[in-house]
């Protein structure tokens, strides 16, 4: 990344490490596919094998239970549709199949669950974040055999989820429960047998490793059915020449989390003085999320009125890169969908904006937010010849 900038949009993608980007290079330059039986295939098939390893540590998987896909929506897409199918397949003795995702879950799970021919409901968040677990269970109740998507952690206000709770209901009404952890790896210790989940996502570049490469995890890979077909790659379940760079550099992503998670007290004593400054600057703001467990590196925060859009183009021009609510499809910029959720008022969900630090960030990152963002808001409070609010972003 350009170090004149000031980057605090890990949640959208995380800068490339570099020791990820020397092992790329490193793999890159080596050549060879996998399947090729001669010394090039053995040495590109030994890399694949190692990213394989670092990512089971990283879940705190076995090396058997990682598929490889070209990212989490890829993994998302394969876990929910085989777990659909396996769900049709058996509720037709006993109610039929449906998918329930909570109503926080990213695009790529929204996507593939109504993409699948299974009838599809969303279970609630509370006003703080979390999962309804009251509401998971009624509908639980209601039979069939049960899908059930749950993140572990939300991309936009970083509040973390009940997923072993979830689990344990989901398993007791004899459904699955597939969880994207995409957000999790390097911010907080994931434990796939603790989680409980059937099936987990992951993406590389969530993590300090290169686009493109991402990975289901699956209790069983019995559990899943391949999206593609042909070459036979990952065990017959996702066919196609891997993208062997791009795994070993997930694997060595996955390595390093290790050193972010040692620093996650760091991280969270920025972010927590960005929060505290933003106060000072607006008294108004509201953080949204922070009444319960979150991720340390991200805080999601709105000033009624101060539409989201307006904020991230100003401080773009200031030099400044942070994201309004998701950041996935290009320029779009409207209402939170998990805002919403959490019942915020549209005003609130129009303007909040999400701040997401990690393995790069320094308090003169923190300094340079809040020096652009008070400006502002003085220039905008200036306009609008509002004096207190000119005095309180002048402090
Ligand atoms: N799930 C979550 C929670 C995400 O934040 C993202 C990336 N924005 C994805 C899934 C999709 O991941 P990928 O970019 O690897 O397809």
């Amino acid at each position: 990344m350009d170090s004149r900038w000031t980057y605090l949009d890990y949640n959208a993608t995380t800068p490339v490490k570099p020791a990820v980007a020397a092992r790329v290079a490193e793999v890159l330059a080596a050549g060879g596919n996998p399947s090729s039986v001669h010394r090039f295939g053995r040495l590109a098939r030994m890399a694949v094998d190692r990213a394989r390893d670092q990512v089971a540590e990283l879940a705190g998987a076995d090396p058997e239970q990682v598929v490889f896909t070209s990212g989490a929506t890829e993994a998302n897409t394969l876990a929910l549709r085989s777990l659909a199918k396996r769900a049709v397949a058996d509720g037709r003795a006993c109610g039929g199949a449906r998918i329930l995702i909570s109503a926080i879950e990213h695009d790529s799970v929204v996507g593939a669950a109504w993409a699948v021919d299974v009838p599809v409901e969303e279970i609630p968040v509370t006003a703080a974040g979390t999962l309804d677990l009251k509401a998971l269970k009624i509908a639980l109740g209601a039979g069939g055999k049960a899908v059930v998507a749950l993140m572990l952690a939300n991309n936009e206000t970083g509040v973390l989820q009940p997923v072993t709770e979830a689990a344990a209901l989901v398993h007791t009404a004899g459904g699955w429960l597939h969880c994207d952890a995409v957000q999790a790896p390097g911010r907080v210790a994931i434990d796939f047998d603790t989680l409980g989940a059937d099936t987990l996502a992951l993406s590389s570049h969530k993590l300090g490793g290169p686009q493109g490469a991402g990975a289901v995890v699956a209790r069983s890979v019995a559990l899943l059915s391949p999206m593609q077909v042909g070459g036979g790659q990952e065990r017959g379940l996702r066919a196609g020449t891997e993208n062997v760079a791009g795994l070993a550099g997930f694997g060595a992503a996955a390595d390093a989390a290790a050193d972010d998670l040692s620093k996650e007290n760091e991280i969270k004593a920025l972010r927590d003085d960005l929060e505290d400054r933003i106060k000072m600057i607006a008294p108004a703001v509201q953080v949204l999320g922070d009444r319960v467990a979150r991720l340390s590196n991200t805080t999601c925060f709105a000033l009624a009125g101060l539409e989201a859009e307006t904020q991230v183009i100003a401080l773009d021009l200031a030099g400044v890169a942070v994201s309004a609510g998701a950041a996935c499809s290009s320029g779009k910029v409207g209402a939170s969908r998990v805002l919403r959720a959490m019942g915020a008022a549209e005003d609130i969900a129009r303007s909040a904006i999400r701040v997401s630090l990690g393995w790069g960030s320094s308090a003169a990152d923190i300094d340079r937010f809040c020096a652009a963002w008070s400006a502002l808001i003085a220039r905008r409070a200036m306009r609008e010849g509002n004096g207190t609010f000119r005095i309180a972003a002048g402090q």
